[in-house]
Order: structure tokens, then sequence, then C-alpha cells
């Protein structure tokens, strides 16, 4: 029986892991069973990520927002939340990404502030790879740059 798998039956993996998970649940408790999915997935969704829209990280001198906004520094860095990076698409800064533990009302007023005022998009979801299952994946873009490929 499963929550998650709609009418699937769990396969003979699944039920093995589910079962190990339940037994590490019931001696670490819920950040126990967080950790190891965490260390299970994190480095194939950044991988996945990466590889899906075709990026490439910017180059550690550049990763501050000012080269997502306007392409050079303007020495006013802000990370705009926890755990951001610049990437690059053919050689030229394309998606911002942050994955904040948590995003409170001045933070997502900041955002929608910061999107009205240079044309972005700005998508949450839960697909991150900075300890997946307690981050949340923030990722903006030029509202103008994909096209059809609206949600990169
Ligand atoms: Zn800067």
């Amino acid at each position: 029986m499963s929550r998650f798998l709609g009418r699937n039956k769990l396969t003979e993996k699944q039920s093995k892991a589910l079962e190990a998970l339940r037994e590490l649940h019931d001696a670490e408790g819920v950040d126990g069973v967080t950790q190891v999915y965490a260390e299970a997935v994190s480095k194939h969704r950044e991988a996945g990520y990466i590889k899906r829209h075709r990026l490439k990280y910017a180059p550690v001198n550049k990763q501050c927002s000012c080269f997502f906004l306007w392409g050079k520094c303007h020495g006013a860095c802000d990370r705009l939340a926890d755990h951001a990076a610049l990437f690059n698409r053919e050689g030229k800064p394309s998606i911002y990404t942050a994955q904040p533990y948590h995003l409170d009302l001045e933070d997502m007023r900041k955002f929608v502030a910061l999107a009205d005022e240079h044309a972005l998009e700005v998508m949450v979801t839960a697909h991150s790879w900075h300890f997946p299952g307690r981050t949340l994946l923030m990722t903006v873009h030029h509202r103008d740059q994909f096209g059809e490929d609206r949600w990169p």
C-alpha cells in the first residue's frame, strides 16, 4: 500500500528501501531519513537539471546576482536568497537559482518586486538539490528568454 504511487505497487527494491527507512526512522527520526534521502538524490538532481537545460555554472567570481541582472557586477551584490548560483547557457548568464530553507513574506515581496522591475519569471518548486527534502528551489530567468520552454 502506497500513498504516493497511485495504483502501482512497490517494486521489490522499493519495498526493501521502505523497510530500511522505517527502521532508520525508528532509530533516528525524520531527520535521519531526510538526510539519507538527500544523500541519495542530491547530485543526480543537480546533474539532471544542468543537463536538461544545457547549463554550466558561471565562474565563481561571476556568481553574484549582478551578472544575472545586468551582465556585469555593480558592486551592490545581493545573493537574493540562500545557496544561490548563477548558470550560464551558451556562455551567457541564464538562470539564477536559490535554494532557501524557507521563504518569509519579506523574501517573497523582494522577489515579486525584482521580477516586476526586471521582467523576470520566478518559480518555486520542491526540486532542490541542496538538501532535498529540506529546501526549496527558486529559479529566476528573464521572461523572454526561453519562449515555449517557460519553466527551466
Ligand atoms: Zn555583483
